[in-house]
C-alpha cells in the first residue's frame, strides 16, 4: 500500500458515497434517494476499511477508556483493532491529541477480565508510528476525522448537506495531497505572475 494508492482508493469511494452512483458520463451527481441510515452504514464500513489500510502508512487508532463502573479502574486502559499492546502514551508513537471519536460506547473496559459490556466513555486517539512520514500521517488523520464527522451527521433526521460538507472537505484534502502542490500554493505562485 503506497500513500498514493491509499488516497486514490479513498477518494473514489468517498465520491461514490456522495453521489450514490456514478453517471455514465463519468460525472458524479448529488444523490438524494439513499436513506441516511444506509449512507451511515456504508460510511462506517468505508471508514473501518481505511483505518486498517492507514496502519500500513503509520496511522493507528487506539481506544482509551477514561472510566468505567469498576471502582479499581485506573489511568487509561486501552484497546485496539490490531492485536497489539499499545498503552496510552506508548513512546513508539506520536500522540498529538487528534481524536476520531469521543463519547459513550457500549463496550467492555479492558481494566479487568471480569468486566461486562457497559456504556463507557471512550476516546479513539489517532496516533502515528514515529518511523512514519509524520506530515503524511497528519493529513490522513484529518481526512479520517472528516469521514468520522460525516458519520456523526448521518442521523436519520439530519440534512444530507451536513454529510456532504465533510465528505467534500475530505475530498479537497485528498486532492491537495495527491497533487504535486496544494491548490493554495498553486494560486499563490500564479498570483505572482499576474
Ligand atoms: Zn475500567
Amino acid at each position: 500500500m503506497t500513500t498514493l494508492k491509499f488516497y486514490l482508493g479513498l477518494r473514489e469511494e468517498i465520491l461514490k458515497q456522495i453521489s450514490g452512483v456514478e453517471n455514465s458520463n463519468g460525472y458524479f451527481s448529488w444523490d438524494d434517494t439513499t436513506p441516511n441510515w444506509l449512507t451511515k452504514s456504508r460510511l462506517e464500513s468505508l471508514l473501518e476499511k481505511h483505518i486498517l489500510l492507514a496502519k500500513e502508512l503509520g496511522v493507528y487508532i487506539v481506544t482509551r477508556y477514561t472510566k468505567c463502573s469498576n471502582p479499581k479502574h485506573e489511568w487509561y486502559p486501552t484497546t485496539n483493532r490490531y492485536g497489539m499492546t499499545i498503552p496510552y502514551q506508548d513512546e513508539r508513537f506520536i500522540w498529538d491529541g487528534r481524536q476520531l471519536y469521543q463519547n459513550e460506547r457500549l463496550s467492555t473496559c479492558p481494566c479487568s477480565p471480569k468486566n461486562k459490556p457497559h456504556n463507557n466513555w471512550v476516546i479513539d486517539d489517532i496516533i502515528y508510528d514515529k518511523s512514519a512520514d509524520i506530515e503524511n500521517c497528519r493529513t490522513i488523520a484529518l481526512i479520517l476525522e472528516d469521514v468520522s464527522d460525516a458519520i456523526k451527521k448521518s442521523g436519520d433526521n439530519k440534512p444530507r448537506s451536513g454529510i456532504r460538507e465533510y465528505l467534500l472537505r475530505a475530498t479537497l484534502r485528498i486532492n491537495d495531497a495527491i497533487l504535486p502542490k496544494s491548490v493554495d500554493d498553486y494560486i499563490a505562485e500564479a498570483r505572482k505572475t499576474l
